[in-house]
C-alpha cells in the first residue's frame, strides 16, 4: 500500500504583524491542509514596524503547540520557490472584500509564470474580520487604542513594547 503524501498549503505574506485575520485563514486551511507553512517575505516595497526575524518569532511563538502550522523567515527566495522545494500542493491567500480581488489575482499570475505547477487558492475571510489588516492595527496601537480584538495576546504585547520604544 502507498503511502500518502502529506498535503501541504503556503501562506505566504508580510505579516508585519499577524493578526487575528491570517490567523482565521490558517484554521479555514487546515480543514483543507495537512499542514500550513507560514513564509514570511522580507517585502522591500512596505515599510515594516518589525524585522523578518520578529516577525517570523511572533508567528512560531503563537503556533508553538501547533505543530500542523510551522512559520520560515524567506529573505532571498520567491515563496513558489520554496512551495517546489517544500513540495506544497498550493499557496494560501486571504480575501476580505473585492478590493483585494485585483491585486490577489495579479499575484497568482505572476506565481504561476514562474511554477506552472503551483496553484493559488483563496479563503475568504470572516465578516467580524474583514476590515482587520496589519496596518490598521498597528495605526490603532500607535494612538494606545483596544487592540486586543484584531491580534493575539503575543502580538499585543510586541506591539505596545514597540511603540513605547519609540515614544
Ligand atoms: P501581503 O503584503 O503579501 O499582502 P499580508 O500580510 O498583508 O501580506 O497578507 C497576507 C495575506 O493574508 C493576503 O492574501 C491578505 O489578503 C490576507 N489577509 C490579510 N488580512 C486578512 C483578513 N483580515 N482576512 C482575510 N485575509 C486576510
Amino acid at each position: 500500500m502507498s503511502k500518502k503524501l502529506s498535503n501541504i498549503g503556503l501562506y505566504p505574506g508580510s505579516f508585519d504583524p499577524i493578526t487575528k485575520g491570517h490567523m482565521d485563514i490558517i484554521k479555514k486551511a487546515l480543514n483543507v491542509f495537512d499542514k500550513v507553512v507560514v513564509a514570511v517575505l522580507k517585502n522591500s516595497s512596505k515599510n515594516m514596524l518589525f524585522s523578518l526575524d520578529e516577525r517570523q518569532k511572533l508567528i512560531s511563538d503563537i503556533y508553538q503547540s501547533t505543530p500542523k502550522v510551522q512559520c520560515i523567515a524567506l529573505d532571498s527566495k520567491l515563496a513558489v520557490e520554496l512551495a517546489r522545494e517544500i513540495k506544497a500542493s498550493a499557496i494560501i491567500r486571504g480575501l476580505r472584500a473585492m478590493s483585494d480581488f485585483e491585486y490577489e489575482f495579479q499575484i497568482a499570475g505572476i506565481n504561476r509564470s514562474q511554477n506552472k505547477d503551483i496553484e493559488t487558492v483563496f479563503f475568504a475571510a470572516d465578516d467580524k474580520l474583514t476590515f482587520v489588516s496589519s496596518s490598521m492595527v498597528k495605526e490603532i496601537a500607535s494612538y494606545q487604542g483596544k487592540i486586543g480584538k484584531f491580534v493575539d495576546p503575543v502580538v499585543k504585547r510586541a506591539l505596545k513594547n514597540r511603540i513605547n520604544a519609540g515614544s
